[in-house]
């Protein structure tokens, strides 16, 4: 069975087009499927598209998170309830053309690999900064997290249900699946596309949002800008005994008008360095914090899978 994942908020307008396009491919696979729609708490007519189109296709399955948390955690809400021995992840905006399927699945299955990598080998369709901030990204993530990226490729990608289940046994919060499944090591392989441009709608994915994101990347996968700062800090305390020494040397030489100037001057920067490495432990302070709350990472409100007269447990990630 293929089960196909699918994140959305507020995509009202592109909905219908997903549902022709996507159903056309999937009906014409011959294979047992179904489609999970994770309506990350829109607030637009999302749930009521949904419900209509749910009418005329039973193999759709909608979840609708009490919150929204996020592309990363409406993913996590998807795969934890998919039952196919293969899934896989899509945005909703036809921006991963749907008629790739047959190909991942063909390529998993003839190449025995447990990932199928969409990658975008052409994005001339998506803005500029997209495109710069998301070179920028890889080159980064692969040197800050030591992870083989591959590539250009986003959240559109097949998985089997080994890895998925591996995944769903992770209990980290802040999780960027791209650098999530390449670091897992299954073997993978890669089928390219060209990226269309988004078939209605606007981006969800602000310039904070992707702020967030390469924050998230960074922070789960490596420790160096703890070890920048103390680095930074280290070459400041150089800086400062020479300054000492200076002072000393002009103590000797009885020049001891006070350099109002240099210590002003010292004193700022120490502060600023200080503050600096204070920011960058309270990072990590703060993530220890949320991961030892413990919170469910969703909440689900709505489930079509069954007829729920008692609210649904939230799920908790395991101790
Ligand atoms: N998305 C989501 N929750 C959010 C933001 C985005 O589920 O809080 C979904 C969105 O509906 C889409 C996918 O994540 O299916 C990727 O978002 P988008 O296409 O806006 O990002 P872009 O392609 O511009 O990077
Ligand atoms: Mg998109």
């Amino acid at each position: 069975m293929l089960s196909v994942v699918i994140p959305c908020h507020n995509e009202q307008d592109v909905l219908p087009l997903l549902v022709l396009r996507l159903r056309a491919v999937l009906d014409a696979t011959d294979e047992p499927y179904e489609v999970i729609v994770i309506d990350d708490a829109s607030s637009d007519a999302t749930a009521s598209v949904l419900t209509e189109c749910r009418t005329a296709w039973p193999e759709l399955r909608v979840r609708r998170l009490g919150t929204n948390v996020g592309h990363q955690l409406a993913l996590t809400a998807g795969l934890d309830v998919a039952v196919g021995d293969f899934v896989v992840t899509m945005d909703a905006d036809l921006q991963d053309p749907p008629e790739l399927i047959p190909d991942m699945l063909r390529s998993a299955r003839e190449e025995c690999v447990d990932v199928v990598y969409a990658r975008r080998v052409d994005r001339s369709s998506d803005s500029v900064l997209k495109r710069q901030t998301a070179a920028v990204y890889y080159r980064l993530m692969r040197r800050a997290a030591s992870v083989e990226v591959t590539e250009q490729a986003g959240d559109f990608r097949l998985l089997s249900r080994r890895v998925v289940e591996v995944l769903r046994a992770l209990p980290e919060r802040h999780r960027v699946y791209r650098l999530l499944i390449p670091w897992l090591g299954f073997p993978s392989a890669v089928v390219e596309h060209r990226r269309d441009p988004r078939a209605a709608g606007t981006t969800k994915y602000t310039v904070r949002r992707m702020g967030v994101l390469a924050a998230n990347s960074v922070t789960s996968f490596s420790t160096a800008p703890l070890r920048l700062s103390t680095a930074v800090g280290l070459g400041t305390a150089i800086c400062s005994l020479l300054m000492a020494a200076a002072v000393v040397v002009a103590y000797a030489v009885g020049r001891t008008v006070p350099g109002w100037a240099s210590l002003a001057v010292g004193m700022l920067f120490l502060g600023a360095v200080q503050l600096l490495c204070l920011g960058v432990l309270g990072e990590y302070v703060g993530r220890i914090f949320q991961e030892v709350q413990r919170r469910p990472l969703y909440t689900v409100t709505q489930d079509t899978a069954a007829d729920v007269s008692t609210p649904p447990e939230p799920r908790r990630a395991p101790r």
